[in-house]
C-alpha cells in the first residue's frame, strides 16, 4: 500500500474554511446539505470527502431583501443551518466555542460556524445582534458591498464612509459578546475604523492580495499588515475575479497558491487562512467543489512548505482567532 504524505497531512489536519454561501442553496433551491449532490460546491458528504472539518456558513442577505425584510431573510438562512444540526446530531453541530470545533474533529463530526454577511441583517438594532449571538452566530461580516446602518461596503467607497455611530456600537458589542468581526466587503475607511475601535483580533474571511489582483474586494499590503499586527487572519478566496481580475475564467489553483505564498511572505504564517466562497462564486477549474481541498495541501507540500505552516493555513490560525474572540 502506498501512502501519500500530503493526503495524510491533509486528513489529519484540522481544516476550517472561512466562508461559503451554501446555506442559501438549501433555503432557496431546496438543496439539502445533508445529502450528497452533484449541484453546487458544498454539502456535508463532500465536506467529509474533502477533509474539511469546519465551515463558516454565511447568512447572506440578497440585494432585494437588503432594504426590506433583511433580518427575516437572515433568520431564515440561520434556521436552515439549525435544521441541519437538529436533524443530523450525530454528524453535524453549530460551534459556539473553539472547543466545539476540536471536539467535532476528534469525534468525526463536521462543524459549522454561523455567520452573517452584512449588518443589514441587524435591522439597525443592537438587540438583534445579541439575539443572533444567542442563536449561535459567531461571525459578523459588517458589510456586503453596499451601505447599511453600520457601515459602507466597498461599492460605496466613493464617499469614503467608514463606520457609523451605530457601527461603532456594533463593533464594541461584538467585542463584549465574543463575536468575530469580518471585514471582507467593507470599505477601506470602514476597515480603518474597525482597526481603531476593535479590542479583539478581526478576520477578512474571503479577500485576496491587492498587489497580485487589483480588485476593490482585495486587500492592500498595509491593510493585511494591520490585520496581522492585531493578531487577525486573512482568508485567501477562490473567487475567480479576485484571483485574476482581467481574465477571471483563466484563474487557476496556482493563482490561489500565489496569493497564499504572497501573504505568507508579507504577513507571516500565523495570519493566513482560506475562505473559499464556495456556492458564492465561480472557482478555478481545479477547485470545482470542496472535495478538491486536498489539492491545495498537495500543492503546498510540493512547493516545500512545512507541515507546521500548512496546518496553520488550513485551520489552526482561524481556530486561534476563534478561541481568542469567541472562547476556548
Ligand atoms: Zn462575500
Amino acid at each position: 500500500m502506498t501512502t501519500n504524505p500530503a493526503l495524510t497531512l491533509h486528513f489529519s489536519a484540522l481544516v476550517i474554511d472561512g466562508h461559503c454561501d451554501s446555506i442559501g442553496d438549501q433555503l432557496e433551491q431546496g438543496r439539502w446539505l445533508g445529502d450528497r449532490s452533484d449541484k453546487g460546491h458544498l454539502d456535508l458528504p463532500r465536506m467529509r470527502e474533502g477533509g474539511v472539518t469546519a465551515q463558516f456558513f454565511a447568512c447572506y442577505v440578497p440585494t432585494p431583501f437588503q432594504r426590506h425584510g433583511a433580518a427575516t431573510h437572515a433568520l431564515d438562512r440561520l434556521d436552515q443551518l439549525h435544521l441541519l444540526a437538529e436533524q443530523l446530531p450525530d454528524r453535524f453541530l453549530i460551534a459556539r466555542t473553539a472547543g466545539d470545533i476540536t471536539r467535532a474533529k476528534s469525534e468525526g463530526k463536521l462543524a459549522a460556524i454561523a455567520g452573517l454577511e452584512g449588518a443589514e441583517a441587524l435591522d439597525a438594532s443592537i438587540g438583534m445582534l445579541r439575539q443572533f449571538y444567542r442563536l449561535g452566530v459567531r461571525n459578523l461580516g459588517l458589510a456586503w458591498n453596499h451601505r447599511n446602518a453600520a457601515c459602507d461596503g466597498v461599492a460605496e467607497s466613493r464617499t469614503n464612509g467608514g463606520l457609523t455611530e451605530f457601527g461603532v456600537k456594533v463593533v464594541e458589542e461584538c467585542n463584549r459578546l465574543g463575536m468575530l468581526i469580518d471585514v471582507s466587503h467593507l470599505s477601506p475607511a470602514g476597515l480603518a475604523d474597525v482597526l481603531a475601535v476593535s479590542q479583539q483580533p478581526i478576520v477578512a474571511s474571503h479577500s485576496n492580495a491587492r498587489v497580485l489582483c487589483d480588485h476593490p474586494r482585495n486587500l492592500t499590503d498595509a491593510q493585511m499588515e494591520a490585520i496581522a499586527q492585531r493578531g487577525g487572519v486573512v482568508g485567501v478566496t477562490f473567487v475567480d475575479a479576485f484571483l485574476n481580475k482581467e481574465t477571471p475564467a483563466a484563474a487557476t489553483l496556482d493563482d490561489v497558491i500565489a496569493h497564499l505564498e504572497y501573504m505568507l511572505k508579507q504577513i507571516g504564517p500565523d495570519h493566513v487562512a482560506i475562505g473559499s466562497d464556495f456556492d458564492g462564486c465561480t472557482t478555478p477549474p481545479e477547485l470545482p467543489d470542496i472535495t478538491a481541498y486536498p489539492r491545495i495541501t498537495g500543492k503546498l507540500v510540493e512547493r516545500g512548505h512545512s507541515a507546521v505552516v500548512i496546518r496553520k493555513i488550513l485551520g489552526e490560525n482561524l481556530l486561534r482567532v476563534f478561541a481568542t474572540v469567541c472562547g476556548a
